[in-house]
């Protein structure tokens, strides 16, 4: 399951961003702010859910855990024209018909503040 592998990763993040010090001090995260790109998940209230079970009996267990996410948005690596989300995905620059399309934004999976 997608939702899955990405609540392990958030979690796998947040034990990272929390560091050693936490174990070895007994303390808990008690708050966690994560960035999380759009593309990245389909259903926030189930990843949620998944996030809670499997931060059972971790550091992470119980903390407050926030989201802010990142729209997606890409654009044409040869001539720099963004495609704003809601656009249909496209694989060809409109303004010179590149297919050397990225993805700017929608990506990303960041601990943006812990404690
Ligand atoms: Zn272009």
């Amino acid at each position: 399951m997608h939702e899955m592998a990405l609540a392990r990763d958030i979690l796998r993040k947040i034990v990272e961003a929390a560091g050693v010090g936490y174990e070895v001090s007994g303390k808990r995260v008690a708050y966690v702010k994560v960035q999380l790109g759009a593309s990245r998940f389909t259903h926030m209230e189930e990843l949620k859910e998944l996030l809670t079970e499997v931060s059972k009996g971790t550091i992470v267990e119980g903390a407050k855990i926030e989201f802010v996410i990142s729209p997606v948005k890409s654009a044409c690596a040869d001539c720099g024209t963004e495609f704003k989300p809601g656009k249909k995905m496209s694989f060809a620059c409109e303004k010179c018909g590149s297919s050397n399309i990225q993805l700017t934004s929608g990506n990303e999976l960041v601990i943006k503040e812990i404690r």
